[in-house]
């Protein structure tokens, strides 16, 4: 598929040692590493292509604004995007959802309106509703999840009313690593003219995600989980809601004229970027979009699902363990409990033996809740992660289960 040698080469700080120990970094889920070529090309638009774009005549303005605009472009296909003024950058997932729970909400929810989530959404696909919900009065529902930790697509179907407007749920559950059937999902919306957001933030740097294909109609996602610089992130939005959807913020190149009697909005995407854009950050994302490209999704997920089956054949082995995520659809997160072992004393330990793993909420506090658990042990997972490394993180747990006597 491709040599991971070579690949890990491209990750200088995976060589890093921590407490004199090799790094083992299994935090992926939280925030990915970077590529060479993302870091030489933010580089050298410091370097070579800094000013700001848009608005300058001058030379390095416009050619800040190519890269840039090239950016959109390059996100647009990694997406399938129809078009790349369907494409707005933000700092982020958190922020895309934002946008689009206040702009798409001031336009088109009403008193007691009704928004679709689930039980396994990340804070920032619950919060951004209720802040919405405080505004406006509107009404969130949770779909369950079975004992597998999967979506109980029976109990989401069943709170569609009359008033659902809008189903807004995650593809990858960031704890359980459960893959949701969002072709179903918005096939049977769609059904009841419900659109649909996809919170595609641990989806995107995993599996292949067309929009056109899902015929989805909002994919939000964050750059630094994709391989890319922080601060900087994307929402993909169908051009029949972004434009009937009022401004998120106001300044800076979302506007066409201004004046204290009228002030009117600018085009598509620009209407949603107020403010001078991340437009390095921008071009960092697009370069690890390339690379990600390069290496191919489909290999990366074949490649990201071997390494999951043979952590969690060894998880099995371990006694006491519990695995949190058991869907049949999974991606690479491995979310688990050893019995008497408090997750937050585990995660210090393998700390201590140069492994990172996170602990805790995961920022899913009512997943956790429906799990009846305060948090896990969570060990994320990138391609350039390797066997060797599922060998000391399982190595790494035996040893503290010896420490604690269990
Ligand atoms: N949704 C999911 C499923 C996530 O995993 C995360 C990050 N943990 C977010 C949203 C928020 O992403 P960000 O902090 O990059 O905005």
């Amino acid at each position: 598929m491709f040599d991971i040698s070579t690949i890990r080469k491209d990750f200088p700080i995976l060589d890093s040692q921590v407490y004199g120990k090799p790094l083992v970094y299994l935090d992926n889920g939280a925030t990915t590493q970077k590529p060479k070529c993302v870091l030489d090309k933010l580089n050298d638009c410091y370097l070579h292509h800094n000013a700001n774009v848009h608005r300058g005549v001058h030379f390095l303005s416009q050619d800040a604004t190519d890269l840039h605009e090239a950016s959109r472009r390059t996100v647009q296909k990694f997406i399938n995007a129809s078009s790349s003024d369907e494409i707005i950058f933000t700092r982020g997932t958190t922020e895309s959802i934002n946008l689009v729970a206040y702009s798409f909400s001031e336009t088109f929810l009403r008193e007691g309106d009704e928004v679709i989530v689930s039980d396994m959404e990340h804070h920032s696909n619950i919060v951004s509703w209720q802040l919405v919900q405080r505004r406006k009065g509107i009404v969130i529902k949770h779909a369950r999840i079975t004992e597998n930790q999967e979506l109980d697509f029976e109990h989401f179907k069943s709170l569609f009313t009359e008033r659902t407007k809008l189903v807004s749920i995650t593809h990858v559950s960031n704890v359980l690593g459960t893959i949701n059937p969002v072709e179903e999902i918005v096939a049977y919306a769609h059904s009841r003219n419900v659109p649909v957001l996809i919170d595609g933030a641990q989806s995107t740097p995993h599996i292949r995600v067309d929009v056109q294909a899902l015929d989805v109609d909002f994919l939000v996602f964050s750059g630094h989980k994709i391989y890319g610089p922080t601060g900087v992130g994307v929402l993909y939005g169908k051009r029949k809601w972004l434009e009937q959807m009022i401004p998120y913020q106001g300044g800076g190149e979302m506007i066409q004229s201004v004046s204290f009697e009228n002030t009117t909005f600018n085009e598509l995407p620009y209407k949603f970027e107020a403010g001078t854009p991340d437009f390095i950050g921008t071009v960092g994302l697009a370069s690890a979009l390339d690379y990600v490209t390069s290496i191919g999704l489909d290999s990366i997920a074949a490649y990201e699902t071997q390494l999951l089956q043979y952590a969690t054949d060894k998880f099995k082995s371990i006694p006491g363990m519990q695995i949190y995520g058991n869907a049949s659809d999974k991606s690479a997160v491995l979310s688990f409990l050893v019995e008497g072992i408090h997750h937050y004393d585990m995660g210090l330990l393998l700390d201590k033996m140069g492994i990172a793993v996170r602990t805790g909420h995961h920022c899913a506090q009512p997943l956790m809740q429906v799990l009846g658990i305060e948090g896990t042990v969570r060990a994320s997972f990138s391609f350039y992660n390797t066997f060797e490394e599922v060998d000391s993180l399982v190595a790494g747990i035996q040893r503290v289960c010896k420490m604690f006597g269990v």
